[in-house]
């Protein structure tokens, strides 16, 4: 229960991934069952089946027996009344003409009970006098029942006096009738080890196929599923990009390097507090000098060119975790953990003369652009980010009221 729980529990974290593992696991549960379920009907169907022909052979049998032998095995009293009985004069001629009887039948044994639970004939000699009045399968054939089951024996001795190993047989209980009342009872043992394994092998390749099929079904659900849980997951990857990321320049969107900017300003503060080492972090705003003039003289999309061109180049000159994301229109905020103020001036100048001193490409005209850069980094007394950004776009202002194309 605990299991399932998780599982299901696993499937509201909106992660198609353990959608999918919540499918497998389901399919092999259901696959365990329903072969075990399937396969213990099924065998239990077919036994009974073998079962039941087994005692309609014994009824056969002993019907041919009481038509052809009652005579040699029965007595009629002086009131009328007839029992089970094997005279000494009887027993040799019984006993010969029943084993030629059932020699070509599966019968392994047979054994004639009187009322009283006496046997009074079996083709094993030994248990013949012997009284079983415990056997309540016997007591059902007195009542004037049928019984059978389906029993293993590790070793039983068939009519020609053989031991025979490991059988399965069927002991069937027929009564025998005179004049309507029960007067004994037949004890028939039929040999059904060669049916009985054709039955368990039917079963299993009946469970094979049924598993075969189970495994198809579900492999390809999986497969499905999964290509749909892949869709979802790219779907989701795009959506989430969207929301962190702009969609013009592939570089973070305000909302995201506000974040990022609060995240580090927060640790800077907090490595600060705990007096480490590496509680700095730098800002740089900045903004593309004249950006207007470009989209008067080029036009927008040439403007958008630009500046992807310009995003692009300002993440080459970044290490693997400074963060760089468009605050405005031209304008763009960079992030550096860990750099103080030397290391925040010199990524700012790094940026303004890789702008400056390489032209860009613009509808196959070069264009040279220029940058002006506010540069910030947190101070003592900063206790909101805002303080910091307000500093960085103060710089920023300055560039640009200064003659532009310069870092403060
Ligand atoms: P300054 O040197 O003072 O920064 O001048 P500027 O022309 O760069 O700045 P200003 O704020 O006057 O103009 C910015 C222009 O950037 C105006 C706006 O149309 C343009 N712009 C903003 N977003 C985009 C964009 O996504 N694509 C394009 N092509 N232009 C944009
Ligand atoms: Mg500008
Ligand atoms: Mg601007």
């Amino acid at each position: 229960m605990t299991y399932f729980r998780t599982i299901f529990q696993a499937d509201t974290k909106k992660d198609p991934d353990s959608l999918l593992r919540l499918f497998v696991s389901i399919a092999l549960v259901s696959i365990i069952v329903i072969t075990s379920v399937a396969g213990y009907a099924f065998y239990q169907v077919l036994q009974k089946n073998l079962v039941a022909s087994a005692e309609e052979d014994a009824i056969k049998v002993s019907t041919a027996l009481s038509e052809d032998e009652k005579a040699r095995f029965t007595t009629a009293k002086s009131d009328g009344s007839v029992s089970v009985e094997v005279s000494p004069d009887n027993f040799f001629i019984l006993d010969r003409d029943l084993r030629t009887f059932l020699a070509p039948f599966d019968i392994v044994k047979i054994k004639i009970y009187s009322s009283d639970c006496r046997i009074v004939y079996s083709t094993e000699a030994k248990l013949i006098g012997e009284v079983d009045r415990g056997n309540r399968r016997l007591a059902r054939a007195l009542a004037g029942a049928f019984d059978s089951k389906l029993e293993r024996k590790e070793e039983v001795k068939d009519l020609a006096d053989e031991l025979k190993f490991n059988v399965d047989v069927v002991e069937t209980y027929i009564p025998i009738r005179a004049h309507g009342r029960v007067i004994g009872s037949f004890e028939v043992y039929i040999d059904v080890t060669k049916y009985h394994q054709q039955t368990t092998n039917a079963a299993l390749v009946s469970l094979g196929a049924l598993c075969g099929i189970l495994v198809v079904v579900f492999g390809i659900s999986f497969l499905l599923i999964r290509r749909g849980t892949n869709e979802l997951k790219e779907t989701q990857d795009i959506l989430r990009k969207q929301t962190l990321i702009d969609g013009l320049t592939g570089t973070f969107n305000k909302r995201q390097i506000e974040l990022i900017g609060r995240r580090e300003f927060a640790r800077a503060l907090r490595r600060r507090e705990k007096g480490l080492a590496d509680a700095e972090v730098g800002f740089i705003m900045i903004d593309i000098d004249h950006f207007k003039q470009v989209n008067d003289r080029y036009g927008h999309l040439a403007g958008d060119h630009l500046l992807q061109q310009f995003a692009e180049r300002v993440t080459a000159s970044l290490r693997s975790y400074d963060s760089v994301g468009r605050f405005g229109g031209e304008e763009f905020l960079v992030v550096l953990p860990g750099s103080n103020r030397e290391q925040t001036l010199c990524v700012a100048h790094k940026i303004w003369s890789l702008v400056r001193e390489e032209p860009f490409l613009i509808d196959g005209e070069t264009l040279r652009v220029t940058t002006s850069a506010g540069v910030a980094n947190v101070q003592h007394s900063d206790d909101d980010l805002l303080q910091v950004l307000k500093r960085a776009d103060l710089n920023l202002y300055q560039a640009k009221s200064g003659g532009r194309d310069r870092v403060i």
